[in-house]
């Protein structure tokens, strides 16, 4: 394995008021490094994105979408872009279609989602998983992933697209997500129903919930939004029935490493190509589908051919800026300010058991890439800003004046 692998990164900002120095051009040169020359001619791409659900806009924006899939054009290939069946559905409303892509959009597990092959995984007691069945078509992986916060790994990016992004809608939902419950983190016989529900009282968040019929109580791990409270553990201390262990946070970060490269597999590793849009970073998945305040500033686009490595680069960039205090919204309660602790913004948010750099950790192990990286800036802001001002012209050609 390389070394240190190439992160290419167009930052937001820039050095000129000018169309040389703006994102569109840098994302149009980073594109140009990446080399396409590796897509062969009629290769079927899978231009792998989340087109978001029902009222979130704030996904990959179509504007570099269709930049991107002409330059797949250019190179010979013939790029589709594809999501899960209900993303696609009304992506519509969200500005993805055919005209606005400049290609097909199609459901990546079939129209009822099950146009998929099973994977064996093994992990956790969970043997299979539903690969969807149009990235196994393709011959080519284009992922665009929108860089975000996420409720159970802290963080959303290239990792994810694929990791949940790539199976179908019982595989994430029951299996990926179900593997929360397969660590064991509550005694039942020493927790009486009474002392159950004051458990659920205890928790701001709600992730705690009881079925008294069953006598069971469930940590839902999403909602869990910030273990540094740990107020319901303060409520069990003199009963010692509930557990809230790292462990518990880290195998939905090992399952995800292990599922991405399921699906990373399935292409030979010159036609796998990684693009992050960390703009409108927000503190939730864009599976929310509404639009959320912006929690970190605006970075840029970084693009790579090592998935962990644009990872990484990504989070580590985050991680330089740090959150917008003013811009988190007030249902993330205990909230880790404390600048004397070193914690990455994600662990602030969501606290530092979903870490977001577990699952880099094990993608490393499982060989999926290098976490070590070179960051080659593109039309850097001082570049740009050495360079000639252009004559600012407001209503370019074509003009209708
Ligand atoms: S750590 Fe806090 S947020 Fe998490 S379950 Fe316990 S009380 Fe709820």
């Amino acid at each position: 394995m390389k070394q240190e692998a190439k992160v290419y990164f167009c930052s937001s900002q820039q050095g000129r008021d000018a169309v040389f120095a703006a994102l569109a051009a840098k994302v149009d040169k980073l594109v140009d490094l990446l080399d396409f020359s590796t897509i062969e001619k009629r290769d079927k791409v899978a231009v792998k994105m989340h087109l978001g659900f029902q009222d979130g806009y704030q996904t990959v924006p179509v504007f570099f979408v269709r930049r991107i899939v002409r330059a797949i054009k250019r190179a010979g290939g013939w790029p589709f872009v594809t999501d899960n069946p209900t993303a696609v559905y009304n992506a519509v409303d969200r500005g993805y279609t055919q005209e606005t892509c400049g290609c097909p959009i199609i459901p990546v597990s079939g129209v009822k989602d099950g146009y998929t092959r099973p994977v064996t995984v093994n992990y956790k007691g969970i043997d299979k998983l539903q690969m969807c069945g149009a990235l196994l078509d393709a011959d080519v992986l284009i992922s665009l992933a929108h860089s975000k916060g996420h409720a159970c790994p802290g963080y959303g990016g290239a990792i994810k697209n694929l990791a949940l992004g790539g199976y179908s809608a019982k595989s994430r939902w029951e299996k990926i997500h179900g593997v929360e419950q397969k660590i064991p983190y509550w005694d039942s016989e020493k927790c009486s129903p009474e002392h159950a529900q004051a458990l659920v009282e205890a928790c701001p968040c709600q992730a705690l919930r009881y079925d008294a019929e069953k006598h069971k109580l469930t940590l839902l791990m999403y909602a869990c939004m910030n273990q540094n409270c740990m107020q319901c553990l303060e409520t069990d201390k003199d009963v010692g029935c509930l557990q809230i262990m790292p462990e518990f946070f880290a195998s939905f970060q090992e399952l995800m490493a292990i599922s991405t490269k399921k699906v990373l597999e399935t292409f030979d590793e010159d036609k796998r190509f990684f693009l992050n849009f960390a703009l409108q970073v927000t503190p939730h998945c864009d599976c929310m589908g509404m639009a959320q305040p912006c929690v970190i500033p605006e970075i840029g686009v970084l693009g790579s051919r090592d998935i962990v490595a644009v990872e990484s680069a990504t989070l580590d960039l985050i991680g330089r800026v740090g959150l917008i205090e003013q811009s988190i919204p007030p249902y993330f309660k205990h909230v880790n300010l404390d600048p004397n602790v070193s914690l990455h913004p994600f662990e602030r948010l969501w606290g530092a058991m979903k870490n977001p750099y577990i699952v880099i950790r094990y993608s490393e192990q499982l060989g999926l890439g290098t976490s070590q990286y070179e960051l080659i800036e593109i039309l850097s802001p001082e570049e740009t800003g050495r360079m000639e001002p252009p004559k600012q012209v407001y209503e370019r050609q074509p003009s209708f004046y």
